[in-house]
């Protein structure tokens, strides 16, 4: 089994590591050279999609994946099989979908969720959209990426989940910023406020441990997932709203929280970037010392 692996960033490079790791030979390609420098084992290829049985991209969005469809469909073989793990727009997708299907290629998408953390460690959540018995036939090499593959239906029903999955992340975390600029502004100490909603009921889900990543410590840099491409997930999302029909408010109140961000130059931070802006308006910071994090676990 010979894969080809295309897109070597922070998440890219710890999944095709992992795909070594599991004793796969892998041809590897990014822009840049220098990305693929960690993983030793693996073949620089200018054309990994030659010759492989499997191809997986990892790529920033939608214009980055339909140019590399364009060496895909050049290099591939008929019966070569293309994950792409991107985030992408479900349009994108089909389109590219039906052009690999006139080669004998077969497209899926899989976008992953779980973070730089989680591309390392392989606790992944990958949602697959395309054809199941071919998914299922390629089972144990995305089990080598991902431990919780799923297959969510048809092509492009992977990159739905995935941008449902995105977009109500980034609603909540600007609802969180609000809500805590009020309860800190009101008069209540950061590490108290957050300790008390965390034993509430929707405080003792994940997405309150979350804060104290970047948050609560004010730690936007480096990012472990950009804001451009948080940007991009949530403009995706909207725009997928309007085709079918979905009013969004809230959604299009985070992506215009998401775009002012953007206009600061915060493009290469890390996403979370956004809830500082809520802290200027509010004029008070929700800062709760590291050292004093590290203490709550
Ligand atoms: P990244 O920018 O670090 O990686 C993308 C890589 O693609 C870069 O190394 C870039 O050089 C390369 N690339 C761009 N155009 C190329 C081309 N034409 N040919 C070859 N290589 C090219 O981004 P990332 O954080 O690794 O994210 C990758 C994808 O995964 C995105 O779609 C993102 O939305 C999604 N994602 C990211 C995270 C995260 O936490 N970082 C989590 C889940 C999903």
């Amino acid at each position: 089994m010979k894969i080809g692996f295309i897109g070597l960033g922070l998440m890219g490079a710890p999944m095709a590591a992992n795909l070594l790791k599991a004793g796969f030979a892998l041809n590897v390609f990014d822009l840049k050279i220098g990305n693929a420098a960690p993983l030793i084992e693996a073949t620089w290829s200018e054309e990994p999609a030659k010759n492989v049985d499997i191809v997986f991209t990892s790529l920033p969005g939608p214009a980055e994946v339909e140019a590399v469809s364009k060496q895909i469909l050049r290099d591939a073989k008929p019966g070569t099989v293309w994950f792409d793990l991107s985030t992408n727009s479900p349009d994108v997708v089909r389109r590219i979908h039906g052009q690999c299907k006139a080669k004998g290629i077969e497209m899926l998408d899989a976008p992953v969720s779980g973070g730089t953390a989680g591309a390392r460690s392989g606790k992944l959540a990958l949602w697959v959209g395309g054809d199941e018995a071919t998914y299922l036939r390629c089972l144990p090499v995305v089990k080598a990426i991902a431990d919780e593959p799923f297959y969510v239906g048809p092509i492009g029903a992977g990159t739905i989940a995935k941008l449902a999955h995105n977009v109500s992340t980034f609603m909540v975390h600007t609802a969180l910023a609000e809500a805590f600029t009020m309860g800190v502004k009101a008069g209540v100490e950061p590490l108290a406020l957050y300790r008390a909603l965390r034993q509430g009921a929707s405080g003792r889900a994940r997405t309150f441990d979350r804060l104290a990543e970047k948050f609560l410590p004010g730690a936007y840099d480096p990012p472990t997932f950009m804001l451009k491409l948080a940007h991009k997930d949530v403009s995706l999302a909207v725009a997928l709203g309007k085709s079918v029909g979905v009013p969004m408010k809230a959604a299009e109140h985070a992506l215009a929280e998401l775009t002012e961000a953007m206009a600061r130059g915060w493009g290469e931070r890390d996403s979370r970037v956004h809830m500082v802006l809520q802290e200027e308006r509010a004029g008070v910071s929700v800062r709760v010392p590291p050292e004093k994090l590290k203490q709550l676990t």
